[in-house]
């Protein structure tokens, strides 16, 4: 028996490759990709094989035989590796911690799983999918070039399909999918959505549009069980339509041939923890290894997107009008609340109009990105205002909770019945959150039906899709929400959308807050009027309730352009040297004081400039103190990514040579600073 070494990344901080020997016969070694079991300090740990050898530089007495290898998993493909690689290099990650994360637990857990059993349950997972076909819309025009177009696009082909909301983006996904499918006996395609509660009924749609071909959803909703059957079906290449959120782009896919990615816009394809990686980008680093089209749609595409469009990197494909016959984009009015105050946080005109759509039997939405009673209580009398203890923020009123709650903490207390300072029996709330302009509704509208949605409303599991359901089911008359009501859903009986209280994301200091706000709002916007519109009715309406009715964002908003929006906002960028003409790294940093986290990031910063990098001055996070620790940051930009990529490359190794015990991260290509 002779010997080969293992070259193993582990899931750990720092340096997360290591050498171990595994006794085997010449020419039956294991190969790169495969799983192995191996003792680590005092724990056995999974890693994943990344080379295999004969040599190493550890000492003979300090090199420790691997314990067992997983031969009974396919091994994972080069890549696969290459891109766990690309994304651990673009994102200054060591390799394991990005590369195994990405695996089901089951596979990283010491125990050998029994994957055969697993595999006999696979096949009864099979048989589920036979699904009644159901008939096919047939496209209109622009749809169908567009479906032609990505069907038929071969080699690296990145596309915005730019369409209106409502403009039937799915079905031009589903009719494209359906030609690879025919055409390549075992394609596979990852389809990416933001949040896959949100979006149940394209699950349905694509059982039911490709009966006998296997989907597996991948999400963080799965039970672990689930999630390694799902993973699998996609790593032995069964699956043949991953439909899932972020975390699937780093999916095993030996036969992939099509990525989609719906509403591309969508801040949460951004990994907030972490490997902080954007799923979007990601997507198209990983069509171009692999000489595929992908396809990102959206009716608000992000700046970034929108500029590769407009330079010619990304091929644009448009949809200029509702796909439903009749259907018409809703015309959107701005109701001044200087001239008509607000009563219970609704204008007189918005009352009357939501009073209309009652008579009618039609549905209406209100939407305000704001979920509680109040965001915050306050004491007339001395001025004591309902701060958290423990972060830079108010402590929120969650009047049928009887609570008050931190948002950023979650701390929560009881409602107190006297001002703290003062002992004043009589504390207000100030401002007005989704419950509130609930409680307002069921006065004014007592014979109405009214659902609220938001974070708190959907607790549950399964609950936030109940609730969807009985809006579909046209069993709710008005209908209250946060950004959860605004994304993607096809309302059908939805003819009234009413916008409250918008203005604050106007003066943000963020730069992105502009872009947020209009993309937010037009999809809130596009909710209503998707059906078609009933003999001689008049079209669906949008009302924005506003201060600052000649904002200009409100008046792209009116005339639903976003072409000029976007363009006005890239020329803002360019002017001011922000992305995507500019490239940016965060360094963040916590302590228990300020003083400490910010003294790191000087140091930081001092470790020595490069030419072409500007690194700035640090400063403490808007939002500075969270759960009793302070947190500053440090913004490094060049308007060159290679030349970013290589300062960052040697600056972390730096970093982590000043052992400091300050907690950082690094970010690259931050959103929000
Ligand atoms: P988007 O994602 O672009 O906002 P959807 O894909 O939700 O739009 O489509 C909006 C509505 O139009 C859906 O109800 C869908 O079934 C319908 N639809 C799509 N394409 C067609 C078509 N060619 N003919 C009729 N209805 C269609
Ligand atoms: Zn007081
Ligand atoms: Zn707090």
């Amino acid at each position: 028996m002779s010997f080969c070494i293992l070259r193993v990344a582990l899931d750990t901080p720092l340096d997360s490759c290591f050498d171990y020997r595994w006794p085997c016969d010449p020419g039956s070694e294991p190969a790169v990709g495969q799983l192995a079991l191996v003792s680590f300090g005092r724990r056995e740990v999974v890693g994943l094989i990344v080379g295999v050898g004969h040599e190493t530089d550890v000492p003979p007495e300090k090199l420790k035989d691997a314990l067992a290898v997983r031969s009974q998993l396919a091994p994972l493909s080069g890549q696969w590796l290459a891109l766990a690689a690309f994304a651990a290099d673009y994102y200054q990650r060591p390799l394991g911690e990005v590369a195994l994360p990405g695996l089901p637990k089951n596979l990283r857990v010491p125990s050998t799983v029994n994957l055969d059993r697993a595999l006999k349950k696979m096949d009864k997972h099979d048989a589920v999918h036979d699904a009644t076909p159901i008939s096919v819309p047939v496209l209109n025009g622009a749809q169908q070039q567009a479906a032609d177009a990505i069907g038929g696009a071969t080699g690296f082909t990145p596309i915005l399909l730019y369409g209106v909301t409502g403009s039937g983006k799915t079905e031009v996904y589903l009719q494209a999918c359906s030609q690879v499918l025919e055409r390549e006996a075992d394609a596979q395609i990852l389809i990416l959505v933001p949040e896959i509660n949100l979006t149940p009924q394209l699950e349905g749609n694509i059982r039911a549009r490709f009966p006998g071909v296997m989907l597996a959803t991948l999400h963080s909703s799965l039970s672990e069980g689930e999630r390694m059957l799902h993973w699998l079906a996609a790593h032995q290449g069964r699956a043949r339509i991953i439909l899932g959120t972020r975390l699937s782009i780093l999916a095993s896919l030996p036969q992939l041939k099509l990525i989609v990615i719906d509403e591309e816009h969508d801040p949460s394809y951004k990994q907030q923890e972490g490997l902080r990686y954007s799923a979007r980008d990601l997507a198209v680093w990983r069509a171009r290894q692999l000489g595929i089209p992908i396809v990102l749609g959206s009716a608000t595409p992000s700046l970034e997107s929108w500029h590769h469009a407009g330079s010619g990197r990304y091929r644009k494909l448009e949809l200029r009008e509702r796909a439903v016959k009749d259907a018409v984009l809703p015309r959107v009015r701005l109701l001044d609340m200087e001239r008509d105050k607000p009563k219970d946080g609704l204008t007189s005109h918005l009352i009357a109009a939501l009073r209309q759509r009652m008579d009618r039997g039609e549905q209406s939405l209100l939407f305000l990105n704001r979920r509680g009673y109040a965001p915050v209580i306050s004491c007339d009398a001395c001025g004591w205002i309902s701060d958290c203890t423990r972060c830079t923020s108010f402590m929120v009123l969650h009047k049928p909770e009887h609570r008050l709650r931190c948002h950023h903490c979650s701390l929560e207390l009881r409602i107190p019945r006297h001002c703290p300072t003062c002992g004043n029996v009589d504390l207000q709330p100030l401002g007005r959150g989704t419950q509130r302009v609930e409680e307002g509704l069921q006065q004014m509208f007592p014979e109405a039906r009214i659902l609220r949605i938001d974070a708190d409303s959907t607790r549950r599991k399964g609950s936030a899709q109940a609730a969807f359901d009985t809006v579909h089911r046209g069993e709710v008359d008005i209908l209250i929400g946060t950004q959860m009501v605004a994304k993607g859903h096809d309302f059908k009986k939805l003819t009234l959308v009413g916008i409250l209280n918008p203005d604050t994301a106007l003066f943000s200091q963020d730069y992105r807050a502009s872009e947020r706000l209009f993309a937010q709002l037009m999809q809130v916007a596009g909710r209503a009027g998707r059906a078609a519109r009933n003999e001689g009715g008049s079209p669906s309406e949008v009302l924005v309730q506003t201060r600052y009715a000649s904002h200009p964002l409100y008046g792209a908003l009116v005339s639903h352009d976003y072409d000029r929006f976007a363009n006005t906002l890239l020329d803002e960028r360019r002017g001011a040297a922000l992305p995507p003409y500019m490239y940016q790294a965060l360094l963040r940093a916590e302590a228990r004081e300020l003083a400490i986290a910010i003294e790191f990031l000087e140091a930081a910063r001092d470790l020595g400039a490069v030419e072409g990098i500007t690194i700035n001055d640090p400063i403490p996070m808007t939002m500075t103190r969270v759960h009793n620790v302070d947190r500053a940051q440090l913004l490094v930009e060049s308007p060159s990514r290679p030349a970013l990529q290589a300062f960052l490359k040697e600056w972390i190794v730096a970093l982590r040579d000043m052992k400091s015990r300050v907690k950082w991260s690094l970010e690259v290509d931050p959103l929000d600073i």
